[in-house]
């Protein structure tokens, strides 16, 4: 099992577009922030439509004291307004960026640019120099749009020449492809850290819906399951946190650097797997 000190978590937020919904998040950072993780991030809507609740939510996750990293895709954005923005996190004193693409969002049409990572991560060095730790997206189970295997780790490969750091995964459910897949990129000569995504599971269909997008498969195994347990939410709780334990636990034995947890601004899933992994404080 990797040393749990040298262990880096780390826990995904989106930003609230309500008062409500900003109270939540908020009470879910204070309780999560408990568990030390290195830092959070909070996901940047398709297109910048979330310019504005991104920065205001990086802004109240640092005031109330923890390491935050926004994520960061080009979409509605010229350059000029990029720059401003990557200043402006810089001036705040944030040093980590989560740098993607990002997706074609419905009714955006001409005004959008679907500008690759590896052109994002050099755009933010060009101009920020070596200010930020970047991170940047893998996929285990290979992107939906990708060629190829092949093709999406040569593209992943791009990503670190171009300035990143290290990569978090798109979630899975199977810990062989992810096994597989580090292989894969060790052999086409990637030796940063990739640290897994991990997803838990409260809601079978948004989870099924969500996954069939994202290109991230739910075993038939899990999908009887959780077809099977209906409408009876602890089931499904309990089942999920059983899987996302155990998925975690043969990752962690198996040397994967660390965790990112995909929290849904939902404290709970994240803290119950926290206590089966014995990381929760004073353990
Ligand atoms: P890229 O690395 O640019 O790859 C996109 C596709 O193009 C792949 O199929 C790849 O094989 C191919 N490709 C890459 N480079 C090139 C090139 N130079 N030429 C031709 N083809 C190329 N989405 C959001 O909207 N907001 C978020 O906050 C967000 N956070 C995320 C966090 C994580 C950890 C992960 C895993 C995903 C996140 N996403 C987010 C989803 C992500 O934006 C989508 O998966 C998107 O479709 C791809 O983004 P990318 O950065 O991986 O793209």
């Amino acid at each position: 099992m990797s040393d749990s000190d040298n262990l880096r978590l780390s826990f995904e937020f989106f930003p609230p577009k309500t008062e409500q919904g900003r109270t939540k998040l908020a009470a879910a950072h204070q309780e999560l922030a408990q568990c030390e993780p290195e830092f959070f991030s909070v996901t940047y809507g398709a297109g910048g439509s979330t310019r504005d609740n991104t920065l205001g939510s990086v802004k109240a996750i640092q005031a109330a004291g923890s390491s935050v990293a926004p994520h960061l895709s080009f979409g509605g954005d010229d350059d000029e307004s990029m720059i401003a923005l990557l200043n402006e996190y810089k001036d705040l004193g944030i040093d980590r960026i989560v740098a993607l693409r990002g997706d074609m969002p419905s009714g955006m049409g001409g005004a959008y640019q679907m500008v690759y990572a590896n052109q994002l991560i050099e755009f933010i060095r060009k101009h920020t120099g070596d200010h930020f730790h970047l991170e940047v997206a893998a996929y285990p189970e290979i992107h939906p749009e990708a060629k190829s295997f092949d093709s999406d780790i040569e593209f992943l490969k791009q990503k670190f020449d171009a300035g990143a750091n290290s990569a978090i995964t798109q979630y899975f459910y199977n810990a062989d492809a992810y096994f597989y897949f580090i292989e894969s990129c060790l052999e086409a000569g990637i030796t940063q850290p990739i640290y897994p995504g991990i997803m838990p599971i409260s809601n079978y269909h948004s989870l099924s819906r969500f996954s069939m997008n994202c290109g991230a498969e739910i075993p038939r195994w899990m999908h009887k399951r959780l077809e099977a347990f209906g409408d009876d939410q602890e089931s499904i709780k309990a089942f999920g946190l059983d899987v996302i334990t155990e998925l975690s636990e043969v990752l962690l034995e198996n040397d994967a650097p660390g965790l990112h947890i995909y929290t849904m601004n939902n404290a709970e899933p994240t803290m119950n797997l926290m206590n089966e992994l014995g990381l929760l404080p004073g353990e």
